[in-house]
């Protein structure tokens, strides 16, 4: 846990000082058990899941202006809407909403978080504007209520105003702190073109209904591993529920599963829906070795290394911003 660039990162609710622009970091998730359930009368599956949250971030900066707009930048961004359905974009209005305004902001993303990924970057974005527009109007909403905000936006949302790793249940919403100690080092292989999550799910179910699947259970595993500190062990208990119907939509993500274990990693799983891979190294150096040895074997185009767990959507002091 000892990035420079998150001890830059100023308490929940500190105010960016002089711009009247306030900028938020957010970070990606990856599930470290991800169970799914039968679906609910609401469409949505019941979930058991435990979120983690690592060193890959978005930012977003909201700031005054006359209308509601949404800027998008980086990576992958041709598949992210500027619209009024961009994620960060609906939190604002949410917000908005409540605290009974207009949404009257210019909203600008940077993106780090790959798009459609399985690593959660819409709804870090939501989390990150939900923040940020509270610290500029000054509406000081309780966690709680802010929580309640969240809940309404997506799964994950909630998770990512946390941030640490948590256990997630309902549809992902309802979170709740787990014991964690240790510092994880993960490998990160992206995907070339991202994964829609409702055709993985989807898929899930058409397996589900055809075949029989042995469902991964609770998270026992992953949460002692969590308790002990020790990587290994959560290598060996890492589990996705979504992993066959991922792979089998993109079999070529299995390589890179298979590749991770002869490069030494002690776990490796689909993050989320998919494509990102998660791999776990046993000490921050075998990250770096796994880093620069996965792209010589062809099996995907871009890794980064990121780190976990980390803090959830912070803001960030207006002298430390690269705006
Ligand atoms: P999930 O949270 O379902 O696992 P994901 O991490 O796989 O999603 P996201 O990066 O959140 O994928 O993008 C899913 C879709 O959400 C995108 O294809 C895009 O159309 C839409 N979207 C809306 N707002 C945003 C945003 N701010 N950033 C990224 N995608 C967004």
């Amino acid at each position: 846990m000892s990035d420079p660039g998150d001890r830059a990162v100023a308490p929940l609710h500190r105010r960016s000082s002089g711009t009247g622009a306030v900028t938020v970091r957010v970070p990606a998730k990856v599930n470290l058990h991800l169970g799914v359930g039968d679906v609910r009368k609401d469409g949505f599956h019941e979930l058991v899941t435990v979120y983690h949250a690592v060193s890959l971030y978005d930012e977003v900066i909201v700031e005054p202006a006359d209308e509601l707009s949404v800027t998008v930048a980086g990576e992958g961004i041709g598949d992210v809407p500027t619209d009024a359905t961009n994620l960060a974009a609906r939190a604002v209005r949410a917000l908005a909403a409540m605290v009974d305004r207009d949404p009257d902001v210019a909203i600008t993303v940077r993106k780090g978080i790959p798009v459609a990924g399985g690593m959660a970057g819409g709804s870090a974005d939501a989390a990150a504007a939900l923040i940020a527009a509270d610290v500029l109007w000054g509406s000081q909403l309780d966690r709680i209520t802010l929580e309640g905000v969240a809940a309404g936006l997506g799964s994950d949302v909630a998770f990512l105003l946390h941030g640490g790793s948590a256990l997630g249940t309902g549809r992902g919403e309802a979170i709740s702190p787990v014991l964690s100690q240790g510092d994880y080092h993960w490998v990160l292989a992206f995907g070339d073109v991202g994964m829609s999550t409702p055709e993985v799910y989807a898929e899930l179910d058409r397996i589900r209904e055809t075949e029989h699947m042995t469902p991964i259970g609770p998270p026992d595993g992953v949460l002692a591993a969590l308790r002990a500190g020790d990587a290994v062990a959560l290598g060996a208990a890492l589990a996705n529920d979504l992993q066959p119907a991922a792979l089998r939509m993109r079999p070529a993500l299995r390589r890179v599963l298979d590749a991770g274990k002869e490069l030494g990693a002690v776990g490796g799983v689909v993050s989320g829906s998919g494509p990102t891979i998660a791999l776990l190294a046993r000490s921050s150096n075998e990250a770096v070795r796994i880093a620069s040895a996965l792209p010589g074997l062809g099996v995907c185009r871009t890794v980064r290394r990121a780190h976990g767990p980390v803090l959830g959507a912070r803001v960030v002091p207006a002298d430390s911003t690269t705006a």
